[in-house]
């Protein structure tokens, strides 16, 4: 228990979601835990929420971060929401997940606060509702690394272990998530009423979707059709985001596609090592659905699957819905190529547009490919200078591609040194490299040791940074690792 003496952490709790009709969610209480104990705080970014870090930096708070005792001002719900997984239709909602509600941040923000691994809810099928520490663990490094990266994510609160076991190969320690959302809304909430036919329902999401997310668009003459052009658009720029670092996403289910542009959902994804369009990483995905080049294509999917959600309530003349539809479907491939060459653009450190630039960007990734280059170390380590790459390996095919960059660096007016400041901005020098993470994981959940974690923790917080980081995040993975193989619905 929280003493009166005290401070408040500074909640401040307007729960919208749960004045929605009844069909939106469950009313669930967390299902208390046996012996809950704080693993991770994420003390910068409860500052910035408008919370007191001291306050919930105490052995108390642990009872918060895993639902035994309820932060002032929580209503907890678990969310309804259909999803198409694989590409198939089923009925989910948070089947392990509960939302506590919406905080508002001093300067007025709003964040859902959700405990990930809080036990069944009526959405639960055949799950027991929980999570354990180790996928916990990567949630909260991967979801900090990519907000670090300047990518839109949901983020992690706080890691807490719940002195449980979870049974899954094995028993594994359980442990509950506090994640941090701008909403948890969702592609498949708009399927899930739009699947029950029920256009009431639909029209209240999207208007409450509109208020949260795309105030701009409220007044506009048609206000879900400028939602939808803003979700292709958010989606555009968010998938060229995920390639200028290598990552692979692993499951962009619909239930995993947040209106909001964040990205949601951390379960299989994993970091190119070597560049491979093809890559996957995900156990279960075994016809590369979800592979890394595949990625603009998914969201181009998912987004179709919005639109066919929302016809009932995009115009009241229904061809004239489907093609306005279309219409802003179609743009979704110029919106994602636009962001994508200004993505390699800034990664070769180039300020200026040639028309030759794809074909220049596309030719590395090529020789990449085909050489099995780590797609981070090749990057970061092109030189803007005379002589080619150290680390790349003397190749006719590499030093020729240099050239032509060499030359097209010339042609600009911005001097070497303001092209490497770029490049170096946008070229992560670690990234949570597969290996590593593992490594940690197993050092913190087998032999309760987060020393190895938290060094992992301590060098993604600056990962442009180059001098002092570990080698096991700087290199590749030393010949002979074994490919990442990564789990979902852990
Ligand atoms: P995900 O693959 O994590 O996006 O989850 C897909 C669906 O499965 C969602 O509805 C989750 O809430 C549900 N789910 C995943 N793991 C569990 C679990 N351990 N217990 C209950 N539901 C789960
Ligand atoms: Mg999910």
């Amino acid at each position: 228990m929280m003493t009166d003496e005290t401070k408040p952490p500074g909640w401040r709790f307007d729960n919208t979601y749960a004045r929605l009709p009844s069909a939106f969610y469950s009313r669930v209480q967390p299902t208390p835990v046996a012996a809950p104990r704080v693993v991770l705080f994420n003390r910068p970014l409860a500052q910035s929420l408008g919370l007191d870090p001291a306050a919930l930096a105490v052995p108390d708070a642990a009872a918060f971060f895993t639902g035994n005792q309820l932060f002032p001002g929580a209503e907890p719900i678990a969310q309804a929401y259909a999803g198409h997984q694989y590409g198939h239709l089923t009925r989910l909602g948070d089947g392990r997940a509960i939302l506590l509600g919406e905080h508002l941040t001093p300067a007025g923000q709003r964040f859902d606060i959700q405990l990930k691994g809080a036990g069944p809810t009526p959405y639960s099928r055949r799950g027991d509702g929980r999570a354990a520490l180790g996928p916990m663990l990567r949630e909260y490094v991967i979801s900090e690394v990519m907000h670090v990266f300047g990518i839109p994510t949901t983020r992690s609160l706080a890691v807490a272990s719940t002195g449980e076991p979870v049974y899954r190969e094995t028993p594994l320690p359980g442990a509950v998530l506090t994640r941090i959302a701008a909403s948890h809304i969702r592609v498949g909430t708009f399927e899930y009423f739009a699947a029950l036919g029920d256009t009431d329902s639909l029209r209240v999401l999207a208007d409450h979707t509109l208020r949260r997310h795309f105030p701009d668009r409220v007044e506009s003459e048609n206000p879900i059709l400028g939602m939808l052009e803003e979700a292709i658009e958010r989606q555009a720029s968010l998938i060229a985001h995920w390639m200028r670092v290598g990552f692979v996403h692993g499951v962009m289910n619909t239930d995993n596609m947040a209106l909001s542009g964040e990205t949601i959902d951390y379960g299989p994804c994993a970091f190119l090592d070597a560049y491979d369009p093809a890559a996957v990483f995900s156990s279960i995905d075994q016809h590369g659905r979800y592979a890394f080049g595949q990625q603009p294509g998914i969201a181009a999917w998912n987004l179709a699957r919005l639109a066919e959600a929302l016809l009932p309530v995009l115009h009241p003349e229904p061809n004239t819905a489907i093609a306005r539809a279309n219409e802003l479907l179609e743009s979704f491939s110029a919106r994602f190529h636009l962001h994508w060459l200004a993505t390699l653009r800034a990664k070769l450190g180039l300020f200026t547009a040639e028309p030759e630039d794809a074909v220049l960007a596309e030719d590395l990734l090529a020789w990449m490919h085909q050489a099995r280059a780590d797609y981070t170390h090749t990057f970061r380590n092109l030189r803007p200078a005379a002589a080619p790459s150290p680390t790349a390996p003397a190749d006719a095919t590499f030093t020729a591609w240099h050239n032509r960059w060499t030359a097209r660096l010339a042609r600009q007016p911005q001097s070497l040194t303001e092209a490497a400041q770029l490049m170096n901005a946008h070229n992560p020098a670690v990234i949570p490299r597969n290996h590593a993470v593992e490594a940690a994981l197993a050092a913190a959940t087998t032999a309760n040791d987060l020393a190895p974690f938290q060094r992992l923790l301590t060098a993604l917080a600056t990962p442009y940074e180059e001098v002092g980081q570990p080698d096991e995040l700087v290199n590749p993975p030393p010949p002979g690792t074994p490919a990442c193989r990564t789990f979902c619905g852990t």
